[in-house]
């Protein structure tokens, strides 16, 4: 089976690199929020090309630690888009806020501005573009958008590790940026990690206090805060992890246009990569396709694994289902939810794999 993920088809020098680390920070007696978190923080900004990162438990936490720096809660609405992860529009309920839903751009699958120009109000603070699937959108066109309305653009980073626009890093357009190190994420951990990068260092240290309870001094807690730390092993490991991050950002640009160049089939219609690469790290490489759960049904008799990303949009989720929204509805993440097929475009498959999967979806009639 060619699988989505194939964690043991990692190069060896890496897991040896890893093992050196966690020696390293069993050796240290320190496990939480010390050096090695700090040397990660400032290799994940320099890295993005920020001011700062905080550290903190996944990127649930990052989005709304950073919603609640900006001070956004009861009250305020912020729009973002249905077609992403649940984790998005969680961490604007979880802050208070209500979660506006705009909808995607059908040829791109990326939050819409046209659609979420008709979502503004009185009381919108922030929109949360999401770069889906490891694509990042035309991000002046949303600075624009949001200094026109007066309100903060955050970004929602999590597939979109190392993705650029106009040569500026994904999370480094607006108020900050949030990032999940998921195992599965283009930079994983080996458990839950993220962080948000910022170049505004008041928020950073604000973050870094509410990941820490509000501690601002040993046991002193001006504020209420949640438990959300990073461990040293994991920010170890991702120091470790992070070497590697461009070499198998190009391995899966490499396999998503040998896919592109081989995909032929009438019935299956690959997502088109941006003009410029830089635009995107494919996280996921997603194919459209009217008979869906038939063609994910072939490929599994053909030995290639696929996922959906995601099957139910946000508002169709019952926590969700009396969000405010678009007037003129989400009919177009409706319709990808319905259509979308992710195939594996993990960094370690092999040419001859990616060949397979080709060849597989070629012969789906
Ligand atoms: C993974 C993901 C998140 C949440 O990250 P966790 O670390 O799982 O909390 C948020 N948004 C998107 C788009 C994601 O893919």
């Amino acid at each position: 089976m060619i699988l989505m993920n194939d964690f043991r088809a990692e190069p060896p020098e890496l897991r040896a690199a890893e093992l050196h680390a966690v020696k390293r920070v069993l050796d240290s007696g320190w496990y939480v929020l010390g050096p090695e978190v700090q040397a990660f923080e400032q290799e994940w900004a320099a890295a993005c090309g920020a001011g700062f990162a905080a550290g903190v438990g996944n990127g649930l936490d990052a989005l709304s630690i950073g919603l609640r720096c900006l001070g956004i809660g009861p009250g305020d609405e912020v729009i973002t888009t249905p077609m992403t992860a649940f984790a998005t529009v969680l961490a604007v309920l979880q802050v208070g806020a209500t979660p506006v839903l705009a909808d995607i751009d059908p040829q791109t699958a990326l939050l819409d501005p046209a659609s979420a120009a008709r979502c503004l109000t009185r009381r919108t603070r922030a929109v949360v573009p999401v770069h889906l699937y490891g694509r990042i959108g035309e991000m002046t066109r949303w600075q624009g958008f949001c200094r026109d309305a007066s309100i903060a653009l955050v970004e929602d980073c999590a597939q979109a590790h190392g993705a650029r626009c106009n040569g500026k890093s994904a999370g480094t357009f607006g108020a900050f940026g949030a990032y999940s190190f998921y195992p599965t994420k283009n930079l994983g951990a080996r458990g839950d990690a993220g962080a948000l990068v910022t170049d505004n260092e008041a928020l950073a240290q604000r973050a870094a206090r509410l990941r820490n309870y509000g501690q601002s001094e040993r046991y002193r807690h001006p504020e209420v805060g949640v438990n959300s730390r990073l461990d040293e092993l994991q920010a170890a490991l991702l120091r470790e992890r992070l070497r590697w991050l461009d070499v198998f950002t190009e391995r899966r640009r490499q396999v998503a246009k040998r896919m592109l160049a081989g995909i032929d089939n009438s019935q299956v219609q690959p997502m088109q990569a941006p003009q410029d690469g830089e635009q995107h790290v494919f996280h996921l490489f997603v194919v459209i396709c009217d008979e869906r759960d038939r063609l994910a049904e072939h490929l599994t008799r053909s030995g290639v694994q696929s996922l959906i990303h995601y099957p139910v949009p946000a508002h169709q989720q019952p926590p969700c289902v009396n969000l405010p929204r678009d007037p003129h509805g989400l009919g177009a993440a409706e319709q990808h939810a319905r259509c979308c097929l992710s195939l594996p475009c993990h960094p370690y498959l092999a040419d001859t794999e990616v060949d397979r999967i080709v060849e597989a979806i070629n012969a789906f009639r």
